[in-house]
Order: structure tokens, then C-alpha cells, then sequence
């Protein structure tokens, strides 16, 4: 089912890039449990390594099973090709990748999930590259940081670890203008609250192992690519642009037009980096995404009775989640985000620090781990874990103080959720 542009969001969860097994018929998509395919004969394999004929080779490059889950994503999100990797960390550095270089920069929100933050601040340091942190709602400190050297914008939709939400528009216009791709990290949003490439971004990285899987099971990250962008256009890009000295020199934007970037991905990005995705990850993700929508109903639906709950709870200091009306982010998220504001949030408990810690001991439906998206409700507290290795500046900036906790609500029943939440407050403030 690959030219079928016109299905709804509801069907092309379920069938998009996906076709009946071709040697036996199977409905649902095979692992192909394989490390390399066999050649129909030399000149088969000559025009595969070649790029002149698509097919497959080995599998640290392209597996039936992962390409089934790219082309799944990219049409979810409006691309025109992704590439699927071993996790959101590892789409991050793939997606960097091709644009980057030493002395290059990346100018990145300040609202980030904390690993980003690290990966960025110290460990892509190693490469040469380096990161610029803005507050992504200050458009004029967003234009003054970006420089000569700077090849792309990064943000979140939804930001982690919740309460925020970008107007990803706005940044879109401000990289269009630099002549520089925006990357979106939708990980939170997903495709169904929010696509980054309906609003100018360039590009959209996942991790795959929250939301789209949404069962907790495997690791996975995928960037998909909006094929619009012109990397000709300036000589910013060279490794699209230009030839290629690690694939004797193949000029890939001249080759490939808009599937460029998508083929840079796989030809020198997995082929060199390694960062594969696994069949076996990309089944469970498949297994996942094809109730992505009315999981995110769900959640979207239980973290708004949630948020207000407890906003209307003395033992709570506040609570930013981007739906309720007391946000300041509340008019972005009717405009930008009319299916809600996701189902990652914040809230303050009266105690600090102390009191975060019971909180989390005590609760008996969440499970107290570091990771969101989980069809189960989550709960961490991020000043110690998630968020530690950051300064308290930091901290702050993330929306992750000691006083703080961050919930991703899961889609169990919200009365019990709710109940559970005013056992675990009356233990934390007692
Ligand atoms: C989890 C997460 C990542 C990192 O993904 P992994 O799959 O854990 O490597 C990146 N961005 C956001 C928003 C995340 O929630």
C-alpha cells in the first residue's frame, strides 16, 4: 500500500508501506530475520552498491521489516523518506549528521529532554561540533544566535519534560530566512497531535520507543525527511551538494533530488555509524503504531481530567500542562496543536524536594522509571535522575526542579490514576 495519499490517519497507521508478504502471503508484516539477502547475480549486486537499482544488501543498511515501519513513519508524518535507527539518541546524531562538520553549530531550544541537552552541550563537542541553547520563544535571541557556521535549528513540538509547546512555524520561517534546515523533535507529539512539516520543518527525528511503540518494549529512533529542502542552494551542504569523497564521489542531491537526504542516511550514515535498527525492534514499533491514534486520544483525554485535578489541589504548587487554560502556552496549543497539548506534564508538590521523593515511593499504579510514553502511567523525578547531570540553571531552564515531578499519563482508567495520585499526595504531605 504504498500510493494511497489519500487514506485517513486512522488507516495509513495500519497499512501504510506495509503488503502482503510476496512469497507467502502473510497478512502481517515478517521479521526478516536476516543479516544479508542474496544477489540475483553480479551485475544485480553491482547496480545495488551502485544506488542505481534499490533493493537489499545487508542489514546494518536495509531490512524488509524496518522499511516497512520507515515507510510507515514517513508517510504519517507527510515525508518523503525516513531512515530508522537504534534509538532517539543515535536519530539525533543521524540526523546532525549530513549537515554538520568541525567548527559547524547547531542552535537548539533550551526546552529539550535532558539527554539532548547533554548530548549536545558535551558529548557532539568531540566531533567539533557544538550546540547554541536559546529560549526558542525569544525569536529575536534565536536570529542573533544563529551564525555563519550554524546548519540547523532544533527544538521540540511538545516539549519534554512537559508544559511547553514550540511554534514551530515561527522557527521554520527564522531557518527558511538562514538558509538552514529545522529539525523537530516529535517524539511527544507524535504525528497524530502534530506534523512539523505541515508547519516548515525540514526535518522530524523520533524516538520511536515512546509513543510509537507505546508498549514499553524496544529502543528505536527514526528521521524523516520533508524532501523540500533545496540543499543546493548555498554551499552550506556540502556532503549533499557536493561529491562525496565516502562514496566516490557521488553527488547526492543531483542524484537523488529530493530523496537526497533520506539516501545519505542509509548510504553513509547507517553504513558508517552503524546506529541499525533491528527487525525485531521495528516488529514490536509496527505492533504499536497501528493504534497510535486512540492511544493518543486517550492519553491526551486522561492527561487533561489529570492536570486539572490536581491543579485544584491544595497539596499542589502548580501544574504546566500546555491544555489547561492556565498555561501561558494555552492559545499556541488551540492554534498549533488543536488535538491537545499530549500527555507529558509537570507539577510542583508543596514539600520540595522531600515530598517529591514520598510522592514517587508511594504511588502504586505508576511505575517510577525514565521513560515516557508508555501506555502505563510514569512518574520520575527529574532533578534526580533524568535532569541530574545538569547545572541547576539548567534545571530551571528545563522545567525541572527539585520541587518537581513529571507524570506521563498513561491510558488506564483516570478515576484510578486520580486515586492514586490522592493517596500517594496524602502519604508525600503528611
Ligand atoms: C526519549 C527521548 C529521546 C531519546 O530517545 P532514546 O530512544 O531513549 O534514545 C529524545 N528525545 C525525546 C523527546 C525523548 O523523549
Amino acid at each position: 500500500m504504498s500510493d494511497t495519499p489519500n487514506y485517513g490517519f486512522d488507516t495509513l497507521q495500519i497499512h501504510a508501506g506495509a503488503r502482503p508478504d510476496p512469497a507467502t502471503g502473510a497478512r502481517q508484516t515478517p521479521i526478516y530475520q536476516t543479516t544479508a539477502y542474496v544477489f540475483r547475480d553480479a551485475d544485480h549486486a553491482a547496480a545495488l552498491f551502485n544506488l542505481q537499482e534499490v533493493g537489499y544488501i545487508y542489514s546494518r543498511l536495509t531490512n524488509p521489516t524496518v522499511a516497512v515501519l520507515q515507510e510507515r513513519i514517513a508517510t504519517l508524518e507527510g515525508g518523503v523518506g525516513a531512515v530508522c535507527c537504534s534509538s532517539g539518541h543515535a536519530a539525533q546524531i543521524m540526523a546532525l549528521f549530513p549537515l554538520m562538520g568541525p567548527g559547524r553549530n547547531v542552535v537548539a531550544s533550551t526546552r529539550l529532554y535532558g539527554g539532548t541537552v547533554t548530548q549536545f552541550s558535551q558529548t557532539i563537542k568531540r566531533f567539533g561540533w557544538s550546540a547554541k541553547f536559546v529560549d526558542t520563544d525569544d525569536l529575536e535571541a534565536v536570529k542573533a544566535a544563529i551564525d555563519e557556521n550554524t546548519r540547523a535549528v532544533f527544538c521540540e513540538s511538545i516539549a519534554n519534560p512537559g508544559g511547553y509547546v514550540t511554534d514551530i512555524r515561527a522557527l521554520a520561517d527564522l531557518a527558511d530566512a538562514a538558509g538552514i534546515p529545522l529539525i523537530v523533535d516529535n517524539t511527544s507529539a507524535t504525528p497524530y497531535l502534530c506534523r512539523p512539516i505541515e508547519q516548515g520543518a525540514t526535518l522530524v527525528v523520533h524516538s520511536t520507543t515512546k509513543y510509537l511503540t507505546g508498549n514499553g518494549t524496544v529502543t528505536g529512533g527514526c528521521i524523516v525527511d520533508s524532501g523540500r529542502f533545496d540543499w543546493s542552494a548555498n554551499d552550506k551542504f556540502p556532503s549533499l551538494s557536493a561529491p562525496e569523497p565516502a562514496y566516490h564521489g557521488l553527488k547526492f542531491h543531483e542524484t537523488f533530488g529530493s530523496l537526497a537526504y533520506t539516501f545519505h542516511g542509509i548510504a553513509i550514515g547507517l553504513r558508517d555509524l552503524g546506529m541499525t535498527m533491528n527487525p525485531q525492534a521495528a516488529h514490536y514499533t509496527l505492533m504499536g503504531i497501528e493504534t497510535l491514534s486512540l492511544r493518543m486520544q486517550r492519553h491526551v483525554e486522561n492527561a487533561q481530567k489529570v492536570a486539572a485535578w490536581l491543579e485544584a489541589d491544595p497539596r499542589v504548587d502548580y501544574v504546566t500542562y500546555a491544555g489547561l487554560p492556565s498555561s501561558p502556552y494555552y492559545d499556541r496549543v488551540q492554534k498549533c496543536y488543536p488535538k491537545g497539548a499530549g500527555a507529558l506534564f509537570t507539577f510542583a508538590v508543596k514539600g520540595g524536594y522531600e515530598a517529591c521523593v514520598k510522592l514517587v515511593n508511594a504511588l502504586e499504579i505508576f511505575s517510577h522509571v525514565a521513560n515516557l510514553g508508555d501506555a502505563r502511567s510514569l512518574i520520575i523525578h527529574s532533578a534526580s535522575t533524568t535532569h541530574r547531570q545538569l547545572s541547576p540553571e539548567q534545571q530551571e531552564a528545563a522545567g525541572a526542579g527539585p520541587n518537581v515531578v513529571r507524570v506521563s499519563i498513561g491510558i488506564e482508567d483516570a478515576a484510578d490514576i486520580i486515586a492514586d495520585l490522592d493517596q500517594a499526595l496524602a502519604k508525600a504531605t503528611a
